[in-house]
């Protein structure tokens, strides 16, 4: 498997974040390229959907509330964007190319961007999410945006501008999640460095000792504790990017 392993980790219930109990296991699986390639948000066209009309199908194995969650959450890209999703039923026509909501026990996660290649010969872009993840509109709408091809606000090319990574917070093995990217490979729109994006982690993401930030905001230079990231809903600025990115 060449898929990359990346986890948004997220204060535990105990510490008054009910909503992120288990989004801290929230694992994004990207295609290994296209983490190399890519930061933010997509600069290659062929790593955006062909067309802002997306088709999309809901596992079987979903219930009826998961199901409509899903749907509901898709239709605030459909309000506030020129994206358009329309749901497949059974049969699905062969080579039909499809945004796939699966259920998955331990982790919640897609590919970054359009593969212009399907893997494994599927029209699926396959998107896993727990019974957590699926009760949360939000988290839905982050995993969809990372579809549509959105990065994690905090690995934006300008981004040391705007925080400071506490690396002694974070055990090694996590530290690649904090890389920010080339400004050759990846763009930011010009959309404002935004705390609220629904992209963005948490100000302690992975952690070691959870009462520290691992990420903490510049303020006139000087590294300062706020809150950032949310699991409410795409930001003003997640959405001004994805309307950049396909409304024009
Ligand atoms: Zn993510």
């Amino acid at each position: 498997m060449c898929w990359l392993l990346l986890s948004l980790v997220a204060v535990a219930a105990a510490q008054g974040f009910d909503y992120f109990e288990n989004y801290y296991n929230e694992i994004d699986i990207e295609d290994e390229q296209a983490e190399a390639k890519t930061r933010n948000a997509l600069q290659s066209p062929l790593q955006r959907w062909p067309n802002p009309k997306l088709y999309y199908r809901i596992s079987s194995e979903y219930s009826d509330e998961e199901a409509q969650n899903v749907r509901s959450a898709l239709k605030t890209f459909d309000e506030q964007t020129c994206i358009n999703f329309e749901e497949l039923t059974e049969p699905i026509p062969s080579g039909q190319r499809y945004v796939y909501y699966k259920k998955s026990p331990q982790m919640c996660g897609t590919r970054v961007g359009y593969n212009p290649i399907p893997l494994f010969g599927s029209g699926s872009h396959d998107v896993l999410l727990t019974e957590h993840c699926l009760s949360k509109p939000g988290i839905i709408q982050h995993e969809t945006l990372h579809v549509l091809g959105l990065y994690h606000e905090q690995s934006r090319a300008d981004r040391d501008m705007f925080v400071v990574i506490d690396y002694d917070n974070i055990p090694r093995k996590y530290w690649s999640q904090f890389m920010a990217m080339s400004d050759k490979s990846t763009t930011t729109f010009n959309v404002p460095y935004d705390f609220e994006s629904v992209m963005h982690y948490p100000k302690n993401a992975f952690a070691k000792d959870r009462n520290k930030p691992t990420i903490r905001a510049l303020v006139n230079g000087e590294p300062v504790e706020r809150e950032m990231g949310q699991v409410l809903g795409p930001s003003e600025g997640d959405l001004t990017k994805i309307r950049l990115m396909y409304c024009n």
